[in-house]
C-alpha cells in the first residue's frame, strides 16, 4: 500500500446516521477526500452540511468516488445498490459495507468490475469518534469479497486505519463470519440477551416484593461497573474486584440462570443466522410495516423498569452530560419505523 495515494483517495459516505458521521468525519481528519451522499432534505442533510461537508444525492456523490462507503440502514440498501449505486458507481471503484448482511445473503450482487470489501468498526459510531478524537481508535474487521483491482485490501486496510482502527486492533475476516457473529452477537449476548437477562431480574425481585428503586439499581444501574472490568481485564479482572461472596454465588448460581438449554436455544439462533431464516423473517417484517417490532419496542420502552429508571437517572445529573449520541438519531429511528 502506498501512504502518498491512497489519501488522495476520493470516498463517497452514502448515509450520515451513526456510522455514516464518524466515518466521515474520521477520514476527513486523516486525510481522504471525503463526499457524503443523502437524499435532499432528508432527516441527516443539515447535520452533514453543519460538520461541513459537501453534500450530494447518492447518484452524484458516488460518481467519481475511488471508494464508496454504503452506511445507510442494511434495510435499504439492497434498493439503493439496484436503483442508484448499480449505473453511477464509477468502472474498477470500490464498493464498502460496515456490515456484510447484503453481501453475504445475495440481497445485493455487485457489479463484477468492482472491488466489493467490508470494514466493521466493533463499537457503535458515536464511539468510533469519540476513541478517535482521543487519539484512540476502536478495533476493526475487514473483509474482501471481490478484488478486481488486486488493491481491494490495501483500500480496505487504508479505510479501517484511517477510521482510527489500526490504533487499537485490525482483524481479517470473511463477509460470512462478519455478518453471522455480528448478528449472533447482538441477538444472543449483548442486547437480546442482556436486556432480557436485567428485565427478568428486575421483574422477579419486584414480584417478591423489593422496591423497584432498589432492584433497579442491582440488577441494571450496577451491570456497568462489571462491564467496565471485563472490558478492561476479562472475567478476571471482575473476580479481582468482587467480594468472595460475590464470587461463591456467581459460581453456584450464574450456571443455573444460564444452562446447557439456554446453550441449546443459542445454537438455534445461530442455525437460524446461517441458514437465512432470520434474514428472510427480518426483511418480511421490514416490508410489512414493522408490526411486530413497533409491538416489541413498544412493550421494552414502556416496561417498568424504564418506569422507574427514567426517575432515578433525572437524579444523577451527570448522566446526561455525558450521554452517548443514540446510534440513530429521533429522525432516523422514527424513519426506519416508519419505513417500507
Ligand atoms: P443509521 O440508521 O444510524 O443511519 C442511516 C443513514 O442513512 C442516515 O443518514 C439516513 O438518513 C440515511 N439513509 C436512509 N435511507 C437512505 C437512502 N435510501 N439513501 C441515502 N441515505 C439514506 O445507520 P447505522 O446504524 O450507522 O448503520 C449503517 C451501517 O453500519 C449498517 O450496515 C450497519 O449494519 C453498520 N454498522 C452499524 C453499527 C452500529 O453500531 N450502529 C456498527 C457496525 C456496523
Ligand atoms: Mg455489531
Amino acid at each position: 500500500m502506498t501512504t502518498q495515494t491512497l489519501p488522495n483517495t476520493k470516498i463517497a459516505i452514502v448515509g450520515y446516521g451513526s456510522q455514516g458521521r464518524a466515518h466521515a468525519l474520521n477520514l476527513r481528519e486523516s486525510g481522504f477526500d471525503v463526499t457524503v451522499g443523502l437524499r435532499p432534505g432528508g432527516p441527516t442533510e443539515a447535520k452533514a452540511q453543519a460538520d461541513g461537508f459537501v453534500v450530494k444525492t447518492p447518484a452524484e456523490a458516488v460518481k467519481d468516488a475511488d471508494l464508496v462507503a454504503v452506511l445507510t440502514p442494511d434495510m435499504v440498501q439492497r434498493k439503493l445498490y439496484d436503483e442508484v449505486l448499480k449505473d453511477n458507481i464509477k468502472p474498477g471503484a470500490c464498493l464498502l459495507f460496515a456490515h456484510g448482511l447484503n453481501v453475504h445473503f445475495d440481497l445485493i450482487k455487485p457489479r463484477e468490475d468492482i472491488d466489493v470489501v467490508l470494514v466493521a468498526p466493533k463499537g457503535p459510531g458515536a464511539l468510533v469518534r469519540r476513541e478517535y478524537e482521543i487519539g484512540r481508535g476502536v478495533p476493526c474487521i475487514y473483509a474482501v469479497y471481490q478484488d478486481k483491482s488486486g488493491n481491494a485490501e490495501a483500500l480496505a486496510l487504508a479505510y479501517a486505519a484511517g477510521l482510527g482502527g489500526a490504533r487499537a486492533n485490525i482483524i481479517k475476516t470473511t463477509f460470512k463470519e462478519e455478518t453471522e457473529t455480528d448478528l449472533f452477537g447482538e441477538q444472543a449476548v449483548l442486547c437480546g440477551g442482556a436486556s432480557s437477562l436485567v428485565q427478568a431480574g428486575f421483574e422477579t425481585l419486584v414480584e417478591a416484593g423489593y422496591q423497584p428503586e432498589i432492584a433497579y439499581y442491582e440488577v441494571l444501574h450496577e451491570l456497568k461497573l462489571i462491564v467496565d472490568l471485563f472490558y478492561e481485564g476479562g472475567i478476571t479482572r471482575m473476580l479481582e474486584f468482587i467480594s468472595e461472596t460475590a464470587q461463591y454465588g456467581d459460581y453456584v448460581s450464574g450456571p443455573r440462570v444460564i444452562d446447557a438449554a439456554t446453550k441449546a436455544r443459542m445454537k438455534d439462533i445461530l442455525t437460524d443466522i446461517q441458514d437465512g431464516t432470520f434474514t428472510k423473517n427480518w426483511i418480511a417484517e421490514y416490508e410489512a410495516g414493522l408490526p411486530n417490532y413497533n409491538r416489541f419496542k413498544k412493550a421494552d420502552m414502556e416496561h417498568p423498569i424504564e418506569v422507574v429508571g427514567k426517575k432515578l437517572r433525572a437524579k444523577m445529573v451527570w448522566l446526561s452530560a455525558n450521554a452517548s449520541q443514540p446510534d440513530a438519531d429521533d429522525a432516523t429511528s422514527t424513519e426506519k419505523a416508519a419505513a417500507a
